[in-house]
């Protein structure tokens, strides 16, 4: 029988698996204590469980954090984990160290079967979808390497894949990530981005999990979003935007658009005042991000003063519009620069 990876468990599963070993529930209490309190995953080295129980727990269940391949640092201070899973395929988180925040970027899926045509992740079609405990594996192994005192204040779903695509794992992890008695974060700090699965939005919207929502959004007109992302043929943009408006955003919070600017596709000031359009009525801010160059890509980064045009147009129509200079560029980190190949 394969052992249960605790990683996978919502801290009341793991209450219930004690109790069905014997043990009363507040094991359970300890082991998650154990795991996201003190980043320690040996069962062994849980010292204030009974030596019975940690025998047996061994027999049914591991914690199981990815082993880190790679440790690549970037110039501008970011790194990339490349991580090795249990049957081989690799997946990449991007650790972003900004002023005071340290954010992690994580990975949903292995490879991802959305295909846009500007992202090197979607070139590599889809593997798999990540398991909760390989997800949240993630944020366990990168949080080991920090120094002493460090903490990842901030977490994105914006690494390899599709979160909404891979939505079970997605929501657990979430709940993992915000749970008290597991990793505690405060779901302000965390965002998921999607390709604009509509569906799967409305159903987001159900979990009552307040984290932040991103939308890649990348195109104005049908005609271009259908070209660039063949996801818009089954949602298309009024549907997409509709879904948005639907979704219920706690207090003071602000859905994020994500618009890759691709020269001469995407990126004239007519796009950029449609986009405005468009987005009336939404509590929204527009993450503007220059296309990152990846080797065999059909497009280009806009010159600078196009890029300021465009962010100038948002502006003036009042639109929070920041230019994301994505971290990483050199070490294939940077957004839509993640691939890896998968060991057959
Ligand atoms: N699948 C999700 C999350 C991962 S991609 C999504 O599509 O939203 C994270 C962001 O990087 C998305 O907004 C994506 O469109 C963008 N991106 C993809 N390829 C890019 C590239 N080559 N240059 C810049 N941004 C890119
Ligand atoms: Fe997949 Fe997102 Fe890349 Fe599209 S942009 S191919 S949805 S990872």
């Amino acid at each position: 029988m394969s052992l249960t990876n605790l990683l996978d468990l919502l801290p009341a599963e793991i209450e219930s698996l004690v109790e069905s070993l014997g043990a009363p529930r507040y094991r359970g209490r300890q082991i998650a204590a154990w795991i996201y309190r003190k980043g320690m995953t040996d069962l062994d080295r849980m010292t204030n469980l009974p030596r019975d129980l940690r025998e047996t727990l061994a027999g049914r269940a591991r914690a199981d954090v990815p082993a880190t391949e790679r440790r690549t640092p970037s110039q501008d201070g970011s790194q990339k984990f490349v991580f090795r899973l249990a049957d081989g395929a690799r997946v990449q988180s991007v650790l972003m160290p900004d002023g005071d925040r340290l954010t992690l970027c994580v990975s949903t899926q292995v490879g991802c079967g959305f295909g846009c045509t500007f992202c090197l992740t979607g070139a590599m079609g889809l593997d798999r979808n990540l398991a909760t405990g390989e997800i949240i594996g993630q944020v366990l192994g990168v949080g080991r390497t920090l120094p002493a005192g460090a903490r990842l204040t901030h977490i994105v779903y914006m690494g390899m894949g599709e979160p909404l695509a891979n939505y079970q794992a997605t929501v657990r992890s979430l709940r993992l990530l915000t749970d008290p008695r597991a990793l505690g974060f405060s779901p302000r700090r965390i965002t998921v981005s999607t390709v604009g699965l509509a569906s799967g939005i409305e159903r987001l919207a159900r979990e009552d999990l307040r984290v932040n929502l991103a939308i890649s959004l990348h195109a104005t007109s049908n005609d271009t979003r259908d070209r660039l992302m063949p996801v818009n043929k089954g949602f298309a943009i009024e549907e997409l935007l509709a879904a948005c408006r639907r979704f219920p955003l706690p207090f003071r919070q602000r859905m994020t658009f994500e618009y890759v600017l691709l020269d001469g596709v995407n990126d004239s000031p007519e796009d950029a005042r449609r986009l405005a359009r468009l987005l009336q009525g939404i509590r929204a801010k527009i993450n503007l991000i220059p296309f990152n160059d990846w080797p065999g890509a059909l497009f280009s980064r806009p010159p600078l003063p196009r890029i300021l045009a465009f962010q100038q147009v948002l502006l003036e129509r009042s639109i929070t519009a920041t230019v994301r200079w994505s971290k990483g560029e050199d070490i294939g980190a940077a957004c839509g620069q993640l691939s890896e190949a998968v060991v057959a």
